[in-house]
């Protein structure tokens, strides 16, 4: 069996599939050479770079898997593929807890306005280190706190857990779960812990933090309306998708008072988000980074690299 690693993968994962007795390519082939290279593999491996198109698996009446390091599919024809009976596998587990530390690391910021002290200490902390300090001692502790999750999928489910682990209440919001048992690792004891879904108004008029998990949206989840019903302070962190908090109400509620402080790792219009809240004080920002841990890399290719000799071997 011969497996054409296009976008590159994790060495662990080349070592995986070479102990299963698979060959690796591991070199990147253009586009436009894959109608004449891949008829000689019988798998290929891509990220977003490579499309898997209806004309290229019509090339390869060989082909037995498409394996996609990552959650998106949109670069692969899969109905297509697997209606040929070839396999398509990918990862989209892999970055969950990632993206719920980093959107944690967000609230952790936003609480004691760190964001604003990263910012200030290296051009004031010498000259106004009292003015600062006093100005940065309003900060909360997040222990007891209620924290809303609209989208209790696989990030939204890591979410919970962290939030959990910091003593905070978990509420969630989700049109198409309605119960999760939570399996809580403690010690190397695991605790499960059951949530059944709330309505999307009872989260929004209850939360004092709210994170979204959602698919992108074709409009936004939270908007004007939505926010003005939160709890006086509240706290917005977005690492699902550009634009499912509207980011005109969300400057708004920032500039009132309405929200404390928000957590953003995604934005619209990247990679030129809005000006105006790359430069709002109350606002923690990251360039979506969620994804991007030496972990969620290691377990994409460990996670890739079982499913491919699973299927390969069959
Ligand atoms: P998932 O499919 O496991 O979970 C999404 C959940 O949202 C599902 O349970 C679904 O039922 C729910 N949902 C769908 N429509 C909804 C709605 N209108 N209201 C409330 N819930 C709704 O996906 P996931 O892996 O948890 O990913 C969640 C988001 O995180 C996606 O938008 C994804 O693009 C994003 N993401 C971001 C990064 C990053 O780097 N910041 C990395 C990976 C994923």
């Amino acid at each position: 069996m011969k497996i054409l690693i296009n976008d590159g993968i994790e060495a662990i994962a080349i070592s995986m599939l070479e102990n299963a007795g698979i060959e690796v390519t591991n070199k990147h082939i253009p586009q436009e050479d894959l109608l004449v290279e891949l008829p000689k593999y019988d798998a290929i491996s891509v990220r977003s770079a490579t499309k898997v198109r209806k004309e290229l698996i019509d090339a390869c009446p060989n082909l037995k898997l498409i394996g996609r390091g990552g959650v998106g599919l949109d670069n692969i024809d899969v109905e297509y593929a697997r209606s040929k009976g070839i396999a398509v596998v990918n990862t989209p587990a892999a970055s969950s807890r990632s993206v719920a530390e980093l959107v944690m690391g967000h609230l952790f910021t936003i609480a004691r306005g760190l964001q604003i002290a990263n910012r200030k200490m290296p051009l004031e902390g010498q000259t106004h280190f009292s003015d600062l300090k006093k100005s940065l001692s309003k900060g909360i502790e997040l222990e007891t706190r209620v924290f809303g999750i609209i989208g209790f999928g696989r990030i939204g489910q890591e979410m919970a857990k962290l939030a959990i682990g910091c003593g905070m209440k978990v509420l969630a919001y989700d049109p198409y779960v309605n119960e999760v048992t939570l399996p809580l690792v403690i010690q190397d004891e695991i605790v499960k812990i059951q949530i059944r879904t709330s309505s999307f108004d009872h989260l929004i008029a209850n939360s004092d933090v709210i994170s979204i998990h959602t698919p992108g949206l074709e409009k936004p989840i939270i908007n004007a309306k939505e926010i003005e019903n939160m709890k006086n302070g509240v706290i917005l962190l977005n690492a699902a998708r550009g634009g499912v908090i509207d980011e005109a109400a969300l400057l708004d509620g920032l500039n009132s008072g309405k929200i404390a402080g928000a957590g953003l790792d995604v934005f619209l219009n990247e990679p030129t988000p809005n000006d105006q809240l790359l430069t709002h004080p109350k606002i923690s920002l990251s360039p979506h980074i969620g994804a991007s841990t030496i972990e969620a890399q290691n377990k994409i290719g460990v996670q890739l690299a079982e499913q491919i000799i699973e299927n390969l071997k069959k």
